[in-house]
């Protein structure tokens, strides 16, 4: 892309034409849940970058306003990844308006507390049927469509890495997470694409903005940062494992956590 880009050396303001390229330019991504929190963030940040972006999330009403909010370069697609039927939907229109995926942020995600000792069957199900069952279709189902070279960036936790009271099942699919990143990065090596898991800590998003103000204040206070992170610091480091600008990287866990997890 050409810009005009003016020189700011005071004693001679010269117009001169630059070329910038945007990281993403051209590339066509998918994002679940990328109607909210962080998953909207980087549907934002991606498009400034320059991609195309398809968002999918569960709620049409959420969908409307995030399309808006995003402005241009966006499709949404109404579904449940937890249902395969809505995984094909999904992957059709992508099919149908693109012909292809090249960045996927398999994103989309539910937090529910309960103790050993008081954990639900439906619960249990709820958890593994969107972070392991549907993460893992919403990936495998996507493989026909990527090119040679893609990127595929996988949300998953600290809380994968800590012992977080009455968390035990979100934080173990959130380790399952983890450890697909590492075994799809040798199943999908001679294809050339990357997979690489992102691990936020306490973010400020409406998932987090369940827990009580008591439950933050105690978190923040233990964070090497002092404060918790906004979705677009998680966009800007998912932006970079989507981009080039990571080409050596596969297989890892980005820690996004303001230190939660490294101290
Ligand atoms: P959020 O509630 O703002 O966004 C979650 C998104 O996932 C929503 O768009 C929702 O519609 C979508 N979603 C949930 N279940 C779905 C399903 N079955 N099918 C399709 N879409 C579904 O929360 P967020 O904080 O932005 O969470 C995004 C991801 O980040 C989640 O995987 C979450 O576990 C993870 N995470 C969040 C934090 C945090 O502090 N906010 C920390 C670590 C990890």
């Amino acid at each position: 892309m050409l810009t005009n880009v003016y020189e700011t050396n005071k004693k001679d303001m010269k117009p001169q034409t630059e070329l910038i390229t945007k990281r993403l330019d051209g590339k066509i991504a998918v994002i679940t849940g990328g109607n909210s929190g962080i998953g909207l963030a980087t549907a934002q940040q991606f498009v400034e970058e320059g991609a195309y972006v398809f968002i999918a999330g569960r709620r049409q009403n959420e969908l409307d306003k995030a399309v808006k909010q995003i402005g241009k370069n966006v499709t949404d697609v109404q579904g449940d990844i937890s249902n395969l039927a809505d995984l094909d939907r999904l992957y059709d229109t992508v099919k149908q308006q693109k012909g292809r995926i090249d960045i996927l942020f398999a994103n989309a995600g539910i937090a529910e507390f309960a103790p050993l000792g008081s954990i639900t069957e439906s619960l249990f199900d709820k958890i593994f049927n969107i972070h392991v069952r549907g993460l893992l279709f919403t990936v495998q189902k996507a493989l026909p469509l990527f090119q040679d070279g893609g990127s595929i960036i996988l949300t998953a936790s600290v809380a994968g890495s800590k012992g977080i009271k009455a968390f035990s099942v979100y934080s173990a699919a959130k380790a399952a997470i983890r450890s697909f990143a590492r075994s799809w990065t040798v199943d999908l090596k001679n294809r050339k694409i990357r997979v690489n898991a992102i691990s936020p800590g306490l973010i400020e998003t409406p998932m987090s903005a369940e827990l009580s103000e008591q439950v933050k204040t105690n978190l923040v206070s233990t964070l090497p940062v002092g404060r918790m992170g906004r979705p677009d610091e998680i966009a800007k480091a998912v932006a970079f494992l989507a981009s080039d600008d990571s080409s050596y990287i596969t297989g890892i866990e980005l820690f996004v956590d303001g230190g939660l997890a490294q101290i």
